[in-house]
């Protein structure tokens, strides 16, 4: 999967808030193999923070947009929004939507249609609180869940940060993995389901504001 390199025209360095992640109501993605389970179970136990908390309404979007497009073997692709934060000593992240647009895929690539970025950045602007860009999604349909090569220069030149998340799922196989950066390649990260409450509300979201222009053509 390419996508376009954003050209990010102001940032402020992220205010990484201090602050218990979601405890409550949290699951373990129903997708999950046998391995990804494990790393669930033993990041629970262990009492550290997941790396991704993924909001029930997040995961459903991502889920029904690879579904929908499944029975074509289409790709889907979008970005993850939310914020980053720290809990004794652990940075994670927070996934609380997803915004996506018109996309030109197959069955083994996807980028945006950039002719569909206006309606991409009036949805991120219509997301309803200041977002973090804290990775993207996409899905390879039938082709099980792993970065190509393609996918792993897409994380290095775009979302290149210790809480940047690549989450890949498959509707065919029911599969669904998160990935991040590591010196030499990538990793799988742990991550979990949350069912938001009003404390942990979108209005409370105020971090940074990342302002991004479309470099078309990459
Ligand atoms: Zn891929």
């Amino acid at each position: 999967m390419r996508l376009a390199r954003p050209r990010i025209i102001s940032e402020t360095r992220p205010l990484v808030e201090e602050r218990r992640p979601p405890a409550s109501r949290l699951r373990p993605h129903s997708w999950l193999s046998e391995e990804s389970a494990a790393l669930y179970r033993s990041v629970q136990e262990s009492g550290e923070p997941f790396g991704l908390y993924l909001s029930s309404n997040a995961e459903a979007k991502v889920r029904e947009h690879a579904v929908k497009e499944a029975p074509k073997h289409l790709e889907v692709m979008g970005f993850l929004l939310g914020e980053v934060r720290s809990w004794q000593g652990f940075q994670y992240s927070v996934a609380r939507d997803v915004v996506t647009t018109q996309l030109r895929s197959s069955a083994s690539k996807v980028r945006f249609d950039p002719d569909a970025f206006p309606k991409l950045f009036v949805g991120l602007d219509g997301s309803g609180f200041e977002y973090v860009l804290v990775g993207w999604y996409h899905s390879h349909p039938g082709h099980t869940c792993f970065l190509s090569r393609t996918d792993l220069d897409t994380q290095r030149r775009i979302f290149n940060q210790p809480y940047h998340s690549a989450l890949v799922i498959d509707p065919v196989n029911k599969d669904i993995k998160a990935f991040r950066l590591v010196p030499g390649g990538y990793e799988e990260v742990s991550f979990a389901i949350f069912t938001p409450s009003s404390s942990t509300g979108a209005k409370r979201v105020k971090r940074r504001r990342l302002k991004v222009e479309p470099v078309l053509g990459c």
